[in-house]
């Protein structure tokens, strides 16, 4: 086993590293922390970034990419991650590589260059009030009507529906099939009449939306790829998705690591704090083995093979690292942890505490702790299905 990068996921991973140390602003890096997702000064990185073709160095030349191999994309996410740029995980793991793989020749045209020049920006719309963990069960109906198609029903919890370009819908094309054979997928311009978004956040003030859709009309040649295939397009993507990153972990994790060590020097955490190096040591062995785990996913793609549990196990163990790190930092933090931004007080910065707060959402998107656990008893254990 290879341990190493190559010598060109080195110099990329240079590149983009010293890219990021130069370029993210105070205020992007705000923006980005906000939880109100990308503003005008992420929009203005990101750009910058798909002038110097860093964004989606996987992709085929021909629509901005650098043909690198698929190592290059965790690369990508977790210095993104550490230097507070906002990830654009929407559009770069998700309608991205979907339009790539089973996009009409003129979608590819529409939307793929515009997505590595860091122009546009989508939303995810997947989730519905009674279909999460098992989202095949999804309702919003799209009929076909002439060359046209009229959707009705309602969305939840898309993440960038306030703000994207346009919304990577999962809709019902066929009533009369099982469900995972009735599922389409579309591309909507959020401001075709009859959408309404509505604000939905979350205790970290992560903003999310609810979609409603009235009989809201939408150009046949919007469908991606075949009609009723949506579902083999969901479940693709979801592994780009869930391939993660843990550098916005290492980022807090290496502060507090220097804080702690600051306050020791000081005399200010004594061999009656012991806990404090223990419980650090376990956090940077677990971080160790996350980032193995999601760049085993890189391998298996990078070797052409086929993803069936992997992906839902790195998922699933960073988001377990995520809430031990910050519960660990609140610990250690006390009672100041809990301070705002506003205090004097504060120890190390108000992030932590937001962090803390936001940790428990991790395990919830891109599917539940329990349905990843579902998966590795299935496809990685072998365990019957009930
Ligand atoms: C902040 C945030 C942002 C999100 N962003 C997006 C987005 O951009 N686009 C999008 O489409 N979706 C998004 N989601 C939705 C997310 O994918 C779902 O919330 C998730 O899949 C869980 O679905 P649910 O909330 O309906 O919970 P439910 O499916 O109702 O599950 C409730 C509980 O029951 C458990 N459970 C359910 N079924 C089983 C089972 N078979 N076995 C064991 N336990 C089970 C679950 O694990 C969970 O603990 C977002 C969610 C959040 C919270």
């Amino acid at each position: 086993m290879d341990f190493e990068f190559t010598q060109e996921e080195k110099e990329y991973q240079k590149e983009v590293r010293s890219f990021l140390q130069r370029e993210v602003t105070a205020e992007a890096a705000h923006e980005h922390h906000s939880g109100e997702g990308l503003g005008p000064h992420s929009r203005a990185l990101l750009r910058k970034m798909g002038q110097q073709r860093l964004l989606a160095p996987t992709w085929p030349k021909q629509y901005g990419g650098r043909e690198l191999s698929p190592v290059t994309r965790f690369i990508l996410s977790e210095e993104m991650a550490y230097h507070d740029a906002p990830y654009p995980l929407t559009f770069l793991e998700v309608a991205g590589p979907g339009i790539l793989h089973f996009g009409t020749e003129e979608q590819k045209a529409t939307y793929l260059t515009r997505i590595t020049s860091g122009e546009i920006e989508f939303a995810t719309a997947y989730t519905e009030p009674g279909a999460g963990s098992d989202v095949a069960a999804l309702t919003l109906y799209a009929e076909a009507r002439g060359d046209t198609y009229v959707l009705n029903g309602q969305k939840t919890f898309s993440s960038h529906a306030h703000h994207c370009d346009f919304i990577w819908l999962a809709v019902r094309t066929d009533k009369t099939v099982p469900k995972h054979r009735g599922i389409s997928i579309f591309i909507v311009d959020p401001n075709t009449p009859g959408i309404t978004v509505r604000p939905l956040h979350t205790m970290a003030g992560v903003r999310a939306n609810e979609i409603f859709f009235d009989d809201v009309v939408v150009p046949a040649n919007n469908l991606v790829g075949e009609k009723n295939r949506g579902w083999d397009y969901m479940v693709g993507a979801l592994n780009y998705e869930r391939g993660g990153t843990v550098g916005d972990l290492q980022r807090p994790f290496d502060e507090l690591v220097e804080f702690v060590a600051e306050r020791r020097r000081a005399g200010k955490i004594t061999a009656e704090d012991d806990w404090i190096a223990e419980e650090l040591a376990r956090v940077a062995t677990e971080l160790h083995i996350a980032r193995l785990l999601i760049y085993k996913v890189a391998e298996i793609q990078e070797q052409k093979g086929n993803l069936t549990y992997e992906a839902s196990l790195g998922k699933l163990y960073a988001s377990q690292v995520r809430e031990r790190l910050f519960n660990v930092a609140m610990q250690i933090l006390g009672p100041y942890g809990q301070l705002c931004d506003w205090s004097k007080w504060i120890p190390l910065h108000a992030k932590i505490q937001k962090l803390f707060l936001d940790a428990p959402r991790w395990s919830i998107v891109a599917g539940a702790s329990e349905i990843q656990r579902n998966i590795m008893a299935i496809r990685g254990l072998g365990l019957p299905a009930k």
